[in-house]
């Protein structure tokens, strides 16, 4: 039986986080699956863009947009030295071993979007081609897969959607073939379309990646290693006292991505519950303790309350412009223009003559304000947070509204969904 191991950008950030993912792949080799107790056939490691080479790489876009190509040029130099010092460091010799991309992939005459999906791909091609020549040259059986030219997608940049039909058939030929090498080195994050274009799948998007490949490769289990003992009941850069959720089941894990917990990304429960694989999340710096487990036959959380922060956020309240108001009708008038801005609603309320929606404050929201303005009288507040608070008590909820300022909050029995003033420092 297969299994799928992601890491993410902070576990291979720099030679020695690398070196950790050598010992877990070699540990992983040589012991027996612990769904079905037979030795590994296969590991696939899915792999991100080391440490923070992501937003950097962002930066470079902008520059080249912005039209000053002097910052871009240093800031995508900084980028590939960072990763030539690991390479050394490493005992590779670049230039030799791996060749890494001299130009930036640029093309002016190309939309925002597509340039930026060729640019920042960089970062997770170059951080597996690195791994993957040193867990070579340290003698393990490895492949490199160009996600790329695997995973299909379709053209929406940094959105992208994923075929999964010619990509599962894809994934599987290449995974089945009888002499393929014991480990298989995957980016997280990217795809293509078929015609040499690299795309993204979102920010965040590699525990996705890793999800996607453990269905179509049918993986006994998959493992997001972090930065963390598992899935806490809350932040720890947040809250001093966390306890570990060590079971849980996937639609409580969907919950707590849906409603902001950091710690796997929305999109990863469903592929895998579609084929009950079950989802462990556990230390990269201790690969010995348990973590999380997340399957269909979960426990927890039990008797904790759990509190999950989703940062970003902006209150758009909208109100009748006449005394016509139809909730019904506006509702789905409403709805439709955040559909179609590709807004991220965290949550809505309702009153006789106003709607309002939290929602991720990105980068389409002004032009669906713009929008929602030629129907309501649209007013809005940003620098909030969502706090939700699950398995609470209305003391837990006073505790935690005490000190803060609420602009909206909506109870249940067992959970709390304050809508909070980000602090000013
Ligand atoms: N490297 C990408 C990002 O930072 C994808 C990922 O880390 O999951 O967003
Ligand atoms: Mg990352």
């Amino acid at each position: 039986m297969a299994r799928v191991y992601k890491f993410g950008g902070a576990s291979v950030k720099d030679a020695n986080g690398i070196r950790n993912v050598e010992r877990i792949v070699r540990l992983a080799l040589n012991e027996q699956s612990p769904i079905t107790n037979h030795q590994s056939d296969g590991l696939m490691v899915v792999i991100s863009a080391m440490g923070k080479t992501t937003n950097a790489l962002e930066r470079v876009v902008e520059y080249l947009a912005a039209g000053q190509e002097e910052q871009a040029l240093s800031q995508w130099v900084d980028v590939i030295d960072h990763h030539v010092a690991i390479m050394k460091e490493l005992g590779l010799q670049p230039g030799v071993d791996i060749r890494l991309q001299g130009e930036i992939p640029y093309d002016p005459t190309k939309p925002f979007d597509e340039n930026y999906d060729q640019v920042v791909s960089m970062g997770e091609i170059m951080s597996t081609q690195i791994i993957a020549v040193y867990l070579l040259k340290r003698g393990l059986s490895v492949e490199w897969w160009n996600m790329p030219k695997l995973l299909r997608t379709d053209d929406t940049w940094r959105e992208a959607r994923v075929d999964n039909e010619v990509s599962a058939k894809i994934i599987r030929a290449g995974w089945d073939r009888p002499n393929r090498p014991a480990v298989v080195i995957a980016q997280g994050f990217i795809g293509g379309t078929g015609d040499g274009r690299r795309t993204t799948l979102g920010r965040e998007g590699s525990d996705y990646t890793a999800a996607l490949l453990g269905n179509y490769i049918d993986a006994d289990s998959v493992t997001i290693w972090k930065d963390v003992p598992g899935i806490l009941n809350a932040d720890p850069r947040i809250e001093p006292n966390t306890v570990l959720i060590p079971s849980l089941r996937y639609q409580d894990a969907v919950e707590l991505s849906y409603s902001g917990a950091q710690v796997i990304h929305p999109k990863t429960i469903k592929p895998l519950e579609n084929k009950q694989i079950p989802l462990f999340v556990k230390p990269f710096d201790d690969p010995a303790a348990a973590g999380s487990r997340i399957s269909a036959d979960g426990t927890g959380p039990i008797d904790i309350p759990v509190y999950i922060w989703r940062k970003n956020q902006i209150l758009i309240t909208m109100r009748a412009k006449d005394f016509g108001f139809v909730l019904e009708e506006s509702l789905s008038e409403i709805f439709d223009i955040i559909h179609r801005h590709r807004l991220k609603v965290s949550l809505i309320q309702s009153s006789a003559v106003t709607i309002s929606v939290s929602v991720d404050n990105t980068r389409f929201v002004p032009d669906a304000i713009e929008e929602l303005k030629k129907h309501f009288n649209v007013s809005y507040n940003d620098h909030l947070s969502l706090l939700t608070i699950r398995g609470t008590t209305p003391e837990i909820v006073e505790q935690a509204k005490a000190g803060r300022t609420i602009m909206l909050s909506q109870t249940t029995r067992r959970t709390a969904r304050l809508v909070v003033a980000e602090k000013e420092n």
